[in-house]
């Protein structure tokens, strides 16, 4: 999986030396100014902050690395934000004051009136035995935080890469990825054929997804399907589906782990579309916390010396 943060840890924000990319992400510092109930599973936390000038989302599916502090803390408290140095400074602080590195979705960014910057963020409540959806659940206006993000807007965390002379779209987003799903709808021409299915767990996680775009959203709502086993839900509503006739179509595909390997597999064997027109990540694994994956993501690196697989 290549959250954010080892795109910026092996762009060069750690000791690892690789300089090039390093520009390409960096430090913010962020500050909660409000929060919104969107549905269901859905929280929206608009963060502003001076450093935020700074800030450069490439839209899309845009990424970022949040660090969290752990629950008996306000705020976060890294020891360094130094490129060089942060990684291990921030390892070596013991398990139970570790602020928690998480990947997440720039939903929006922009400025008011006034000149504030401003970032939106949509985090999926999931429970408050997760520290990220615990966070959220508590966040508050005044809460600060920190987070490794772009600063400038062609950076590899932007992952939707459609090549010139994609003729339709595929879309496939479970509730996590729907924030990323819903920025790309945003900013997709007038006319882009589009064929999107979205899970999500509750009726009311429909949310509405503004788009220029001629999108052709199929909702798979999880409470409806009980009993039957989420991946299988998901294949059998791609299959009873006609896809628009295309002659170069690009598939993006994110959500949990399982899952997007099936909707992977049914895209390319059974529906012929090049693997090569197949963008697909993993954004959390089922029974896995994220510095589970993280820890899979470096024993492959190490053992490869290439960037591991995004799932
Ligand atoms: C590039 C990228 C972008 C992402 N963007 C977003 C985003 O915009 N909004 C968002 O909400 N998430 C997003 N995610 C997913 C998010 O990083 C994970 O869900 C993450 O695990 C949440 O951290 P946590 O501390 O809540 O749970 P963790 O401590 O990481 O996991 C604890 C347990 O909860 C399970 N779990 C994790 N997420 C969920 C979930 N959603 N539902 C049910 N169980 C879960 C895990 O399998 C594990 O068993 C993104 C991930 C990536 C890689």
């Amino acid at each position: 999986m290549t959250a954010t943060a080892s795109d910026a840890t092996a762009s060069g924000a750690t000791a690892s030396g690789s300089a090039p990319a390093a520009a390409h992400f960096r430090f913010f510092a962020l500050e909660v100014l409000r929060t919104r109930r969107l549905g269901h599973s859905f929280l929206r936390v608009t963060f502003g902050g001076e450093s935020l000038s700074g800030f450069r989302s490439g839209g899309y599916d845009q990424s970022l690395s949040l660090f969290l502090p752990p629950a008996h803390q306000e705020h976060t408290v890294l020891p360094s934000t130094d490129e060089d140095t942060w990684f291990a400074a921030w390892r070596a602080v013991p398990d139970e004051e570790r602020p928690v590195m998480r990947s997440y979705t720039v939903r929006e960014q922009r400025r008011t009136p006034e000149g504030a910057d401003e970032v939106d963020i949509d985090f999926v409540l999931h429970g408050d035995a997760s520290p990220a959806s615990r966070w959220a659940g508590r966040a508050v206006t005044g809460r600060r935080i920190m987070a490794i993000g772009p600063a400038v807007a062609a950076n590899k965390s932007v992952r939707f890469q459609p090549p010139p002379g994609t003729d339709a779209l595929l879309m496939y987003a479970d509730e996590t990825a729907l924030p990323a799903a819903a920025a790309i709808l945003d900013r997709l021409p007038a006319g882009t054929r589009v064929a999107a299915w979205f899970e999500v767990p509750h009726a009311d996680d429909r949310l509405v997804l503004p788009t220029l775009a001629d999108a052709d959203i199929t909702w798979i709502v999880r409470e409806r399907g009980a009993g039957k086993e989420r991946t299988e839900r998901v294949l059998e509503a791609l299959r009873a589906a006609e896809l628009p006739v295309a002659e170069a179509p690009y598939a993006w595909l994110a959500g949990e782990a399982g899952t997007i390997r099936a909707v992977r597999r049914h895209v390319v064997q059974e529906r012929s579309i090049d693997r090569r027109a197949v963008r697909f990540t993993g954004y959390w694994r089922l029974g896995a916390s994220e510095e589970e994956l993280l820890a899979e993501a470096y024993a492959g690196r190490a053992a490869s010396e290439e960037p591991s697989s995004e799932l």
